[in-house]
């Protein structure tokens, strides 16, 4: 039985693997885990790298605990593996992968399913509550939320499948790679991908990390969660989970579990509840239903319409890309924001929609604002490249409709930085945020344009 991870990077409280053991289990064979890692996936870079590879490591350790075999490959010039998942599954009585609904774990399941003929089953293991679950007919988020709650108990209760058979011994069509966290950064320097975008020092890789993360959570954050959330001064406010989320090193389930059990008030975990659960499986939701959840016209067409009647209006606020990427607009609010993407591989909440709506402001175009905002956030943020991405991107778009027309934005609502600027505290933050060292990343040699509408998935 061949499971195939590619974003749900844990071991344990994984349905992924649960369902392949659980197959496997009744038909009597042994379960074997893949994870490799391409090299030339759209902003592959030394951030997302370390990321992936130190919980990749930490994966196999823990399936090994649980006497499964699994075997991982990175990609590089003297060890390409073409069609290596193809060639798994020759010998596999079935395919197990991941029903993830944006960007490369999407685009490489749907192309394997249709070119293989043996049974592939697609497993949610992002979400508590599998969108598949809720059914296809929800368009908007109250209908969705009154499907999506009742549910949640029922798959809060989890227990991890037990293999009955011994570890995969056969033959691999290849020699795998064994992962040590101590060869990444070796290994990881002489690959061919973006090496200005550094590893985040703030957001380390594995399940170590994660679990301090959520230890921190739970003593720190959640106690005030719902009035702190909003506060980007403050370095307790949020839980920064979102790259662990991402990557799957943890799943919500056990985020859920540990917050219902804390001591902490009611109405902070209802509020962090509704952000884990209430907008992030919301977002999961819409993008499975979304053909391509990533371009520009999954934005509402109402805000689409606005933005198309101003996209002649003159842009004095207009910035290079060098400048955006850099974090050296003339805003030294938007360059605080983008300075934390730069040093960290992550932004606080309250700044992304300052930053997003921004954007529309300071490029050629509404669909240049689009195409910018996905570019920035997908290759600097951990968390990026995900339904959350684009799903709040769009929300930034469009949102409630503006009680008045404006230049350049039309009837889409403006945003100021004034919960940040005139906070208590604010201007030492955005001093702080203009002297912190960032990586000089690398400027691409034309401007971004939305991948998904002009050609379909990059890869
Ligand atoms: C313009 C814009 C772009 C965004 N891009 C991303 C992205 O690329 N990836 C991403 O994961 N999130 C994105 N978000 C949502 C949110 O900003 C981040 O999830 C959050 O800042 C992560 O920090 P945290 O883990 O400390 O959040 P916490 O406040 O600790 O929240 C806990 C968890 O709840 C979920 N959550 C919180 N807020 C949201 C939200 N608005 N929408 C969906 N889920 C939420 C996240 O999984 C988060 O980890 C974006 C929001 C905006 C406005």
């Amino acid at each position: 039985m061949l499971c195939w991870l590619q974003q749900a990077l844990r071991a344990y409280d994984n349905p992924v693997i649960d369902a392949a053991i659980r197959l496997a289990n009744t038909m009597q064979l042994p379960v074997l885990v893949y994870h490799g890692v391409r090299k030339d996936y759209p902003y592959a870079s030394d951030r997302l790298h370390h990321f992936i590879l130190g919980a990749s490591v930490d994966l196999a350790d823990g399936c090994r605990r649980r006497g499964l075999a699994v075997v991982q490959h990175v990609d590089r010039a003297e060890r390409r593996e073409k069609g290596l998942a193809y060639r798994l599954c020759i010998d596999a009585a079935a395919l197990v992968l991941e029903d993830q609904p944006t960007f490369v774990a999407r685009w490489q399941a749907e192309r394997v399913a249709v070119r293989i003929d043996i049974p592939v089953f697609a497993v949610n293991a992002a979400c508590l509550v599998p969108p598949a679950v809720i059914g296809a007919d929800v368009t908007g988020r109250t209908a969705f939320l009154r499907r999506h709650e009742p549910a949640r108990a029922t798959w809060l209760a989890w227990d991890d499948e037990v293999a009955e058979v011994a570890p995969y011994e056969g033959d691999l069509p290849f020699t795998p790679d064994r992962l040590g966290a101590d060869d990444l950064g070796r290994l990881i320097a002489e690959l061919d991908i973006d090496h200005s975008v550094p590893a985040s020092a703030a957001h380390p890789a594995g399940r170590a990390a994660a679990e301090g993360r959520l230890a921190r959570l739970l003593a720190a954050v959640l106690p005030g969660y719902a009035s702190a959330r909003n506060d980007a001064t403050r370095s307790d406010g949020a839980s920064g989970l979102s790259p662990y989320l991402h990557f799957g090193v943890l799943g919500p389930r056990e985020i859920m579990a540990a917050v219902d059990a804390a001591p902490a008030g009611a109405q902070h975990k209802r509020k962090f509840a509704d952000e884990l659960l209430g907008w992030r499986e919301w977002f999961h939701y819409q993008a499975r239903q979304l053909a391509v959840p990533e371009g520009y016209h999954r934005v509402a067409g109402w805000a689409r319409q606005t933005l198309a009647d101003h996209a002649g209006d003159p842009r004095p606020e207009h910035e290079t890309l060098e400048a955006m990427l850099r974090g050296e607009t003339r805003d030294e609010t938007w360059n605080a924001c983008q300075r934390q993407f730069l040093a960290d591989g992550w932004m606080h909440n309250n700044l992304r929609m300052y930053w997003a709506k921004r954007i529309i402001a300071m490029t050629s175009s509404p669909e240049a604002a689009w195409a910018t905002a996905c570019y920035l956030n997908d290759r600097l943020s951990l968390d990026g490249r995900d339904p959350s991405t684009y799903g709040n991107l769009a929300a930034m778009f469009a949102g409630a409709p503006a009680d008045r027309e404006r230049p350049v934005y039309g009837k889409v609502a403006t945003r100021g930085d004034g919960s940040t600027r005139h906070r208590e505290g604010g201007a030492a933050w955005l001093e702080q945020a203009a002297a912190r060292l960032v990586p000089a990343v690398t400027i691409p040699a034309t401007a971004p344009v939305d991948p998904y509408l002009t050609g379909g998935p990059p890869i």
